[in-house]
């Protein structure tokens, strides 16, 4: 029986009916962009996370370019971001004018610390992009105590918690992705804005609409970066399913960790007072595109993300060239992730974790 590495069809196919349903009503209704669906899911995941506004935009990536601009970032300023992430989180920097400044994470948890942001503050640093990577939650209070206000690039994090909070809560300003692998994944791009300051949600507001707040007057060069009518519908049958998947993700590595996995490799670490909603479950271990072959051929999905991280990719080395990142390379050099998603079964984890035994014997 073959394991995917992830599946995010089986929970959704039991909500066929209801997004046929309505799909149909934006359909019907023929207005396709910021309509009245876009409305009702800026408020609805605004309630969900206790947040007083959000703003759906385009997708994850233009999310963190407006977040930052809105923050008032631009030309001359520095970002603080951690180079193993999925490129996007660095990648939204230069459009805003500012330097992208790599910092390190631990590797155990894949996420930055606050020692290792503070290594890299300067007087010109003028926010920092803390990503929950994989669904594991960044120290965001404690960076922010450092002085520097945090955009959350949550892309991968709906869901997760830190203490009673849910991460994109926890800050200044927080992004998401709805792209259709993440915890809450449209039926396409989408994105969205979170934050609990009118001024700056007015901010992202504007920006994602050519930079007008009227649609008559341009007060910025902003960007078209609008939510769709069919993906905002498509997310709200789903919002309400969020918390019952990602506690199905957290069964699922539970499930790993009772199945022995971590006899044979490093099981991923929550962050300190974090309670993740796995959206990768990445472990650690030598060689992992051996272990890797192995496992896909035998059938299970298995597969690095960020060999090379942000830093060293060729369209940004420019900005790490003097990057001294240890817990990232060793991170790049070990990291695999194993089969995670909402309808993973025990048989399956079982099958898993005995591909991987006999891959590592
Ligand atoms: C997916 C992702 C993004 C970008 O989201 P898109 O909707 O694909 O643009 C940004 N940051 C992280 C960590 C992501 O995983």
């Amino acid at each position: 029986m073959a394991v995917p590495l992830f599946d995010p069809a089986t929970p959704r196919a039991a909500l066929r009916e209801e997004l046929a349903a309505a799909l149909t009503r934006v359909l019907d209704d023929g207005r396709y962009v910021l309509g009245p669906e876009v409305d009702a899911f800026e408020a609805e995941l605004a309630r969900w996370l206790g947040v007083r506004h959000v703003a759906g935009v385009a997708n994850g990536t233009e999310a963190i370019t407006i977040a930052l601009r809105a923050l008032g970032v631009g030309p001359g300023d520095e970002v603080v971001v951690p180079s193993f992430t999925f490129y996007a989180s660095a990648e939204a920097i230069p459009p805003t004018g500012a330097t992208p400044v790599f910092c390190d994470v631990d590797p155990r948890t894949f996420v930055a610390t606050p020692d290792a942001v503070r290594a890299v503050l300067t007087p010109r640093t003028k926010a920092v992009v803390l990503v929950h990577l994989f669904g594991n939650v960044a120290p965001v209070a404690e960076v922010q105590a450092l002085g520097v206000p945090v955009v959350e690039d949550a892309a991968q994090a709906i869901g997760s918690r830190a203490g009673d909070a849910l991460t994109g809560a926890l800050g200044t300003i927080a992004t998401f992705s709805f792209y259709p692998s993440k915890n809450l994944g449209g039926l396409g791009d989408g994105g969205a804005v979170a934050t609990g300051d009118a001024r700056l949600d007015e901010r992202v507001r504007t920006l994602r609409f050519h930079g007008s707040p009227d649609k008559e007057t341009f007060t910025d060069v902003g960007y078209n970066s609008r939510l769709d009518e069919l993906q905002a519908a498509a997310l709200r049958v789903q919002l309400p399913h969020v918390h019952a998947w990602c506690d199905a993700r957290r069964a699922a590595a539970r499930m790993y960790g009772d199945a022995g996995l971590g006899e044979l490799c490093a099981l991923p670490v929550p962050a300190a007072g974090a309670d993740p909603a796995w959206n990768l479950y990445v472990v650690r271990r030598e060689r992992p595109e051996q272990l890797a072959a192995a496992l896909r051929d035998a059938g299970i999905g298995a597969r690095t993300y960020y060999s090379v991280p942000a830093h060293r990719q060729p369209a940004l080395a420019a900005y790490g060239r003097e990057a001294v990142l240890p817990g990232t390379d060793e991170a790049a050099r070990t990291h695999l992730a194993l089969p995670m998603s909402a309808a993973l079964a025990r048989a399956q984890v079982d099958e898993v974790v005995a591909a991987v035994r006999a891959a590592v014997r």
